[in-house]
């Protein structure tokens, strides 16, 4: 009988998991081991993928997923416990000590680096919080460290250097996220590692813990959430599981701040050596196994250029497992070969002996180490925290009620952002015009005058008026994603984002590009398939962001007034069909093979807290306000600049209007010369070379094409730049719809084709994205220009 088979609400015990290696692999490691309890709970609206209980926990898994794992009914299935937590053999080997901070080189005095591990989830980022006191460093757009922030916190005479790494369940070369963590703590040598671990949920959180005694670093454990575990009746003695273990543990309650202090000073007592805690442990991984990594330890023990962070322990056992970063790192190794040879045949041995790989073998074990030694420290309780979970999941993930509430909570979001955010957004703008107009009755006549209330003012307040609106979505985003309904927005969409050959996860992502491209390229991190993470990458900057909204919002309601609503759908729907049809192209043309599994774990809903949330929306709106501040103001004043020289001599006789002075002025500037040189290529739209010029400017960011189309368009009588666009004739509304579409598609922003070319880590994909989509946005620019002539006025 396999998972799939099981009916709601029905239990059974695993036997076996089939499938390929890191299908295998991920979801033993979640926790679907020999022996546990497996509950169908409820299935998603369109009957796939379905909800599972396991460990405490829950997972959403496909079905053709679930069909992979071989159940037993419960009565039948007879497991014999593990025993209590094993300490191997060679435990008191010298070579095998846990180097504690006084033996590592010279430890900078009185500073602590420490690195935060632990599953999603767990609270890392709230305890990363309560510590730094938000004081911490945020980093912005460039480079992979996104995902990893640094705080800094003094603390009786310590400073601590904080870096909260993305949650992983293990520290397997499996997603992208792992080999980060593993990568870090390797090159950066972190002085602490803090393991943060749900207390209510012991025995998966430990599996990673496990890993990190392999690793052999100075750890600490913080017990957070100890405040559920409590709640839940259960008892833990912790300090006897960190004797066991050999790792201090401390409960905290990230979310007050209860523990953070003894924390702290446990971290500073390990630092200084003073730790008693501590030790060095080797989970026993039996018979078997013992022999073959002790052989691989021996020789690698000889050598002398093994990387010397982790033990030879840990180096041989990854080899054993066949673990390809664990290959690439040691390869430049002199005795690699031999190592390699001697992992091979032992791996041989074990998977004929044991009759399954190494890897699961290894993964077995350590969940019996853990459940061993949780048997004799820890009583569960009777309160099931589940209960309000399993109740509103029922809901929002109901047959018929689950994509109403989906779509009504988008609408939420959507309707709120746009229509409440335009309150405050008049309020900017009419601050701006106001400082505008004190400078010009302040200032001399004159070039400066000029650049900064055209060039200065009006290209940054054309961008601060949007502001409240990026922070009301990150107000959304960000209480859906920390209250646990993301993961549930997830679980409802797997089923669609599978027809286009991605998985609910990465419908995330494309959501979050809603709000800003760069953002949403780097939460494809969640994504442990290399094709499945390329192509939401790919495909993330047709989702209309924020910066292009205020585009829209002028010259949609420029010309099309009566409609805009239905204009201003129908654009972000374009990006998203579009966006489809290219993750299908993609998917059937270039990554063929690629069928990732669908494990995500669905956290208990929680109550966001106002304090995280704010963060959220704060640290948004600071980024976003840096851009403004970096490269939208530098390119607003080249800009400037270039449509402001060379000057249009101007006899003083003359008979022309100020309007048609301006606009004279504008066609001879370098910027006018561009936009004329480049202008046929748009022709067939109807662009003319200001169009032109504001797209060019655009390639840099999207909100450039307004602040680019005021300074353009700001000589005239009009008050608003509305009211001159459209006293201008320059747009038709057919053209204005193609120019739309255009900027819809086009080239995406500098910051996102950074974020691009960090993400993939490769400039060909960059390369691609710039040719592809402006191909893209001219071919269906024409199309609609064309199209729309047999509706529109001309
Ligand atoms: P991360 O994914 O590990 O960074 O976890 P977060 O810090 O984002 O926290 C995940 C969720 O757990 C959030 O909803 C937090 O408010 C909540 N949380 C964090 N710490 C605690 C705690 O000690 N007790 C309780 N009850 N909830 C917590
Ligand atoms: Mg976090």
């Amino acid at each position: 009988m396999n998972l799939s088979d099981l009916q709601n609400g029905d239990s059974a015990v695993i036997v076996r998991v089939s499938g390929h290696g890191a299908f295998r692999r991920r979801i033993i490691e979640m926790g679907f081991v020999r022996g546990q309890k497996v509950t169908s709970m409820l299935n998603s609206p369109l009957n796939d993928p379905v909800k599972y209980g396991v460990m405490g926990y829950e997972v959403s898994l496909r079905r053709s997923e679930a069909a992979m794992i071989e159940v037993l009914p419960e009565d039948e299935a007879n497991q014999p416990l593990p025993d209590g937590p094993e300490e191997a053999p060679n435990a008191n080997d010298p070579t095998n000590r846990r180097p504690s901070a006084d033996t590592q080189p010279a430890p900078r005095k009185n500073e602590i680096n420490v690195a935060l591990v632990g599953n999603p989830n767990s609270g890392k980022t709230s305890l990363f919080n309560v510590i730094s006191g938000g004081r911490e460093h945020v980093g912005n757009y460039s480079g992979v460290t996104v995902a990893a922030k640094t705080g800094h916190v003094t603390y009786k005479g310590y400073r601590f250097n904080i870096t909260d790494l993305p949650g992983t369940y293990s520290l397997s070369a499996y997603s992208p996220e792992e080999r980060y963590v593993r990568q870090h703590i390797l090159d950066r040598r972190p002085d602490v590692i803090l393991n943060v671990v749900v207390a209510s949920n012991l025995e998966r959180n430990l599996y990673l813990t496990t890993e990190l005694i392999d690793l052999s670093q100075p750890t600490v454990i913080a017990l957070n959430m100890y405040d559920e575990l409590e709640a839940s009746g259960a008892t833990l003695n912790h300090e006897k599981l960190g004797g066991m273990i050999g790792i201090p543990m401390v409960p905290t309650v990230a979310r007050t701040g209860d523990g953070i202090d003894t924390l702290l000073d446990t971290i500073i007592d390990l630092f200084e050596g003073r730790n008693r805690v501590t030790r060095q442990v080797n989970i026993n991984y039996g018979t078997t196994i013992e022999p073959e990594l002790a052989i691989v330890t021996r020789l690698m023990q000889q050598s002398d250029d093994l990387p010397r962070q982790f033990p030879p322990r840990y180096w041989a056992l990854k080899l054993l497992e066949g673990d390809t970063e664990a290959q690439r790192t040691l390869r430049s190794c002199a005795a690699y070969p031999e190592w390699k040879a001697a992992a091979e045949r032992g791996a041989e041995k074990i998977h004929r002996l044991l009759a399954e790989q190494t890897e699961a073998a290894v993964i077995d074990r350590k969940y019996g180490y853990i459940a061993g030694a949780l048997r004799k420290v820890y009583t569960p309780g009777t309160v099931d925290l589940n209960r309000a979970t399993d109740r509103i999941d029922r809901i929002v993930a109901h047959k018929w009620l689950g994509f109403p509430i989906f779509i009504f909570l988008m609408w939420l979001t959507f309707s709120t952002t746009f229509w409440l955010g335009k309150y405050p957004q008049d309020w900017i703008e009419a601050a701006f015009a106001w400082l505008g107009e004190i400078l010009r009755a302040h200032m001399p006549e004159g070039p400066l005058r000029d650049l900064l209330a055209d060039g200065v003012i009006g290209g940054v307040g054309s961008v601060t008026v949007f502001l409240p609106n990026i922070l009301l979505l990150y107000l959304f985003i960000s209480l859906m994603e920390d209250s646990g309904y993301m993961a549930r927005a997830a679980f409802i969409m797997d089923r669609i984002m599978h027809r286009i050959g991605l998985h609910g996860k990465s419908f995330i992502p494309m959501l979050m590009g809603f709000g800003c491209n760069v953002p949403a390229i780097m939460a494809t991190r969640t994504i442990e398939s290399h094709s499945s993470r390329l192509i939401t990458i790919l495909i993330d900057p047709f989702m209309s962001c924020s910066a292009r909204l205020p585009v829209y919002i002028l010259l949609v309601g420029t010309f099309f007034s009566a409609t805009a609503g239905t204009v201003l759908i129908s654009l972000y729907a374009f990006g998203i069909l579009m966006a489809a049809l290219t993750a299908v192209l993609l998917r059937r043309g270039v990554f063929k093979a690629d069928e990732t599994p669908f494990v995500m774990e669905l956290p208990p809903y929680r109550m966001p807290t106002v304090r995280a949330t704010l963060k959220h929306m704060w640290d948004k709106a600071e980024q976003y306000m840096r851009k403004i501040g970096g490269v939208i103001l530098v390119i607003s004043i080249i800009i400037w600049f270039l449509s402001y020289y060379p000057r249009t001599e101007v006899p003083t006789d003359t008979t022309l209007d100020p309007v048609a002075l301006s606009e004279m002025q504008y066609e001879n500037s370098f910027l006018g010369r561009i936009g004329k040189f480049c202008q046929p290529l748009v022709a067939p739209m109807d662009f003319n070379w200001k169009a032109t010029v504001a797209l060019l400017s655009g390639a840099a960011a999207k909100e450039v094409i307004v602040s680019t189309l005021g300074v353009l368009y700001s000589n005239a009588d009009e008050a608003s730049l509305s009211g001159t666009l459209a006293a201008s004739g320059d747009f038709t509304q057919r053209s204005a719809l193609a120019f739309l579409i255009f900027i819809l598609l086009y080239c995406p922003c500098i910051a996102s084709l950074a974020a691009i070319g960090n993400e993939t880590g490769s400039r060909k994909w960059v390369a691609f994205s710039i040719l592809y989509n402006t191909g893209v946005a001219w071919l269906m620019s024409y199309g609609v220009y064309h199209l729309a002539g047999l509706f529109l006025s001309a």
